[in-house]
């Protein structure tokens, strides 16, 4: 679950570390005479807008602004927009909330995050002197300004690891210390609210020479809701894909894809394995879609509704294996969705494993326009070709 900014800082001020003064900001009323924003000592304030993505700045959602009537102008263009980042997909973020800081004065940009490093199998603090852009650019552009450390989970971080990073950013003695505290508290905060990221882009050091968090991003790990619960209470579905929103509301596992084949399958390592297939077929995945281990027949129809929501999809390929699930059920969904939905999208079944026999005859004799296939390369090829008929006649 991603955390707005402001959520962000106000996580991280939990753990002692410093973040700026800021007011929130739902209405341009909100700002009326100003009274209710943070003092700025150099009369500027920052606008910036509370989307869940990363490069606002380039996108328009950032704003410096001189006085109060520039953060009433600024709420007033930002309000009620949608925020078109190049995280965000064409159709944007709804801005429904500004945080507005006093201005920091910036001299250097640094980064500086905590994450899950999957192929060490570790958590891993990454600090760079070239931030303010994504991390992405860096490796690409500045590859050897990227510093890691491996943290020891039976220790934890160490002192002399944030130090040597902090050496490897270039920071001088009087920065140090400062910096040492915010890496180590980062990385409590880190363990202790089960994040999967926090970072820190840009780190500003300021025009004084103080190091300050301009910018926070925080991803709680989706495992741990039962855990850090009042962040989830605190969950702005506003921010989230509807359909990825709603397959979590049904208990599917559900990611949007820019591909025309939609899929549906029951467990996600097949799930990934049919998503190759159907791109070596030569079509592009609508969707992930994993229905789960013990799926019921109400689960496959809200599954369906799902997919035939995307305009996208121009096939649907359905690959089951029935081993815990029983393809009986699954087709008796599958002809229940149908019916209810009106199916008109070529629709491809593969069942295989317990009961798929009695499964394939209730397609069958559905009266419905299913193509079942035994084999699941030939499932994929099949959809593929009905996909470009379908496009063909749509023509
Ligand atoms: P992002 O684009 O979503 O990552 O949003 P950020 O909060 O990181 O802001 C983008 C950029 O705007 C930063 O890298 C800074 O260069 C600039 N910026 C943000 N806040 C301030 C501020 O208070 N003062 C100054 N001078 N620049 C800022
Ligand atoms: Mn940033």
């Amino acid at each position: 679950m991603n955390l707005h900014e402001y959520q962000a800082k106000s996580l991280l001020s939990e753990f002692g570390i410093p973040v700026p003064s800021g007011a929130l900001i739902r209405s341009a009323d909100d700002v009326g005479d100003g009274a209710r924003l943070s003092a700025s000592e150099s009369g500027r304030w920052v606008v910036k807008a509370q989307v869940h993505s990363g490069a606002r700045g380039k996108a328009g959602g950032v704003r410096l602004v001189g006085d109060v009537a520039g953060v009433s102008q600024a709420a007033s263009e930002l309000l009620g927009t949608r925020l078109v980042t190049t995280q965000s997909g064409p159709a944007g973020l709804p801005v429904e909330t500004l945080l507005v800081e006093p201005a920091a004065s910036i001299r250097h940009e640094y980064y500086l995050a905590v994450t899950v490093d999957r192929a060490l199998q570790r958590v891993v603090m990454i600090a760079s002197s070239q931030g303010g852009m994504d991390i992405e650019a860096v490796a690409e552009r500045h590859p050897q300004s990227i510093h890691r450390a491996v943290v020891n989970p039976t220790v934890g971080l160490g002192a002399y690891q944030a130090r040597e990073l902090g050496f490897s950013l270039g920071l001088g003695a009087d920065q140090m210390k400062a910096f040492v505290s915010l890496a180590l508290k980062l990385y409590r905060a880190f363990t202790e609210r089960d994040a999967a990221l926090i970072e820190i882009n840009p780190l500003a050091e300021l025009a004084d020479g103080q190091l300050a968090i301009v910018d926070a991003k925080v991803a709680l790990d989706d495992n741990a809701e039962y855990r850090q619960a009042d962040w989830w209470q605190r969950r702005d579905v506003a921010q989230e894909d509807p359909a990825e929103r709603k397959a979590i509301d049904h208990g599917l596992n559900y990611v949007s894809l820019d591909g025309n084949i939609a899929c549906m399958v029951n467990g996600a390592g097949l799930a990934m394995a049919t998503m190759d297939l159907i791109q070596h077929a030569g079509g592009m995945p609508a969707n992930f879609l994993d229905v789960g281990g013990g799926t019921s027949a109400a689960k496959v129809t809200e599954a369906f509704k799902l997919i035939l929501a995307n305009p996208r999809v121009e096939a649907i390929l359905v690959n089951i294996f029935g081993g815990i699930v029983r393809c009986d059920l699954i087709a008796e969904g599958i002809i229940e969705a149908a019916r209810e939905v009106a199916l008109e999208v070529p629709t491809v079944v593969r069942l295989a494993g317990t009961n798929a026999e009695q499964g394939r005859r209730m397609l069958a004799e559905s009266g419905l326009a299913l193509t079942a296939e035994d084999d699941l390369a030939a499932a994929a090829n099949r959809a593929v070709v009905l996909a470009n008929t379908k496009r063909e006649a749509d023509r």
